[in-house]
């Protein structure tokens, strides 16, 4: 397959594209990133690896953290969280509080900011030092040390805190959260904040891609089978928020996007790409982003359907 050309092709097409997203200004340090940013990198299991624009800048990667966290928490606590947090997609908004009272304080899964909540207080339970050691385990699999947060962006969204904040005390009521918080925020907040790019991301997330031992370098690194099957099923079923359906449709891969404008998604077993635009559509999800991932995989002709 010849990606560098389908990719010049793709990169020409877009150069004509009337984005009609938004940059996130709810989180006021996003607002400051210039709209105009756009990067892609591809990441192959064969090791080949094929860039665009702006792939090597990192921005802030919100959303997309919460399967890192979730990869973690499931090696740390193992099946044990699907108590805490169900495995439905929701079809409200990412930060809805409505299903949560009359699920009983269950988020409906762990893309959706509750869930993402109740994940960081499981992960508070076993890490000594979470913000150390997340970050650590974000560095590991993506094998780059030099990854770390953005102090000003986990700021502004404290500052910000208050629906977030909402969903956490209602959980907290429910008997959801046992850790204090306003420090289940702080850490949920600095997992959205780290900073990362294109290039930085689709290697990190080759520890989902199941690819067969031997094939790449990097197997030391990736999830066992059986939970990479189950994150990528619900990255299908639940990664864009309540346009989950539209991008399965579209794309047809699973992936996870997040309020900077970042998107990843990947091919078990054959490769990870990741996108950066930071304009959002209604959903909240990178509009130029989907553009380009569904020319991916309609010129490429490679999606898991
Ligand atoms: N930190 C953001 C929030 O909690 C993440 C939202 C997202 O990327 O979907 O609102």
């Amino acid at each position: 397959m010849n990606y560098q050309s389908i990719l010049d092709s793709i990169q020409k097409e877009i150069s004509s594209f009337k984005n009609t997203g938004k940059v996130a200004t709810y989180i006021p340090e996003l607002g400051k990133v210039d709209a105009h940013k756009f990067g892609l990198h591809l990441q192959c299991v064969t090791g080949e690896h094929f860039a665009l624009g702006d792939a090597e800048e990192r921005f802030s990667i919100q959303s997309i953290s919460k399967v890192i966290s979730l990869s973690y928490a499931l090696k740390l606590a193992g099946n044990s969280i699907w108590q805490r947090v169900d495995v439905e997609p929701s079809g409200d908004p990412f930060n809805s509080l409505v299903q949560l009272e009359y699920e009983k304080g269950i988020p409906r899964n762990p893309f959706i900011n509750a869930g993402a909540l109740v994940i960081t207080d499981i992960l508070m339970g076993h890490l000594k030092k979470p913000k150390e050691d997340f970050l650590h385990y974000v560095r590991d699999i993506a094998n780059d040390q030099t990854i770390t947060y953005d102090e000003s962006v986990a700021a502004s969204e404290m500052k910000h805190k208050f629906r977030n904040a909402s969903l956490a005390n209602l959980m907290k009521d429910f008997g959801n959260l046992q850790h204090n918080v306003d420090d289940v925020l702080d850490f949920y907040f600095h997992q959205c904040a780290i900073a990362m790019s294109c290039k930085q991301l689709s290697e990190a997330f080759t520890i989902f891609l199941n690819y067969p031992k031997g094939d790449h370098s990097k197997q030391a690194r990736t999830l066992e089978p059986i939970l990479a099957k189950r994150i990528n099923a619900l990255m299908l079923t639940c990664g864009f928020y309540d346009e989950s359906g539209e991008f399965a449709f579209r794309v047809g891969l699973p992936g996870k996007s997040g309020v900077g404008g970042g998107i990843v998604a990947l091919h078990p077993k054959q490769y990870c790409i990741a996108v950066w635009s930071p304009p959002l559509n209604a959903k909240g999800n990178s509009e130029l982003g989907m553009k380009v991932l569904e020319l991916f995989t309609s010129r490429t002709g490679i999606s898991v359907f």
